[in-house]
């Protein structure tokens, strides 16, 4: 008899369904959080390892150690939003513009305060803003250990190494980051500080 053939599915394929089991909580996110920071709390919540996500991100094949831009034109934003339960809107929000995208630095800029909370901003990563809205602290691009700088790519170095750099395995943060499930949300005033300074940048994309 001849035997019927299979429907073959990668593991990559099952990564990010629901029938995975997967959590993700839109509790556990801040105004304007970027894309990165929200893959970090999916996979540190979910223990997906970078390659799995970032096989899911882009709208082709891609090598997941090149990666994507984090820029709306490389991301499947739709695909992002039907597989995490998130609307589609904040995670419209969580990449940058193209037209932005030419003047944001190449590399991951990072507030360490927030990081401390489990945050990185959209906003932190426009290249003519300079501080956190937050906290007012001088954003920071290089590792303060060991110097490196990561690009600011959706790949699997970036998303393996959440809140510390992944050439020395340093935290860049103070301190880990708390638990996702233990985040208590920024208070109104630090609130108001992101939405307008994302805002002001902008406005209307
Ligand atoms: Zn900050
Ligand atoms: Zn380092």
């Amino acid at each position: 008899m001849e035997a019927k053939s299979l429907p073959i599915m990668l593991f990559d394929e099952r990564a990010l369904t629901p029938s995975f089991g997967y959590v993700f909580d839109p509790k556990w996110l801040d105004p304007f959080e970027s894309i990165v920071s929200i893959l970090w709390k999916l996979a540190r919540m979910n223990r997906l390892s970078g390659q799995a996500i970032t096989t899911q991100l882009a709208k082709s094949d891609i090598d997941p150690y090149e990666g994507v831009a984090a820029c709306r034109s490389e991301v499947d934003l739709c695909r992002l939003h039907l597989t995490l339960g998130l609307p589609l809107k904040l995670v419209w929000d969580s990449v940058l513009p193209d037209a932005l995208q030419a003047t944001a630095g190449n590399h991951f800029r990072y507030c360490r305060k927030c990081l401390c909370r489990g945050y990185h901003s959209v906003v932190h990563q426009v290249g003519t803003n300079k501080c956190c809205p937050v906290h007012g602290d001088p954003l920071e691009i290089a590792c303060r250990t060991c110097g490196a700088k990561a690009p600011y790519r959706l790949n699997v170095a970036l998303l393996d190494a959440p809140y510390r750099c992944g050439n020395c395995g340093h935290l860049y943060g103070a301190s880990p980051p708390v638990s996702s499930r233990n985040m208590r949300p920024f208070n109104k005033k630090a609130r108001i500080a992101i939405t307008r300074l994302r805002w002001s940048y902008f406005a209307y994309f």
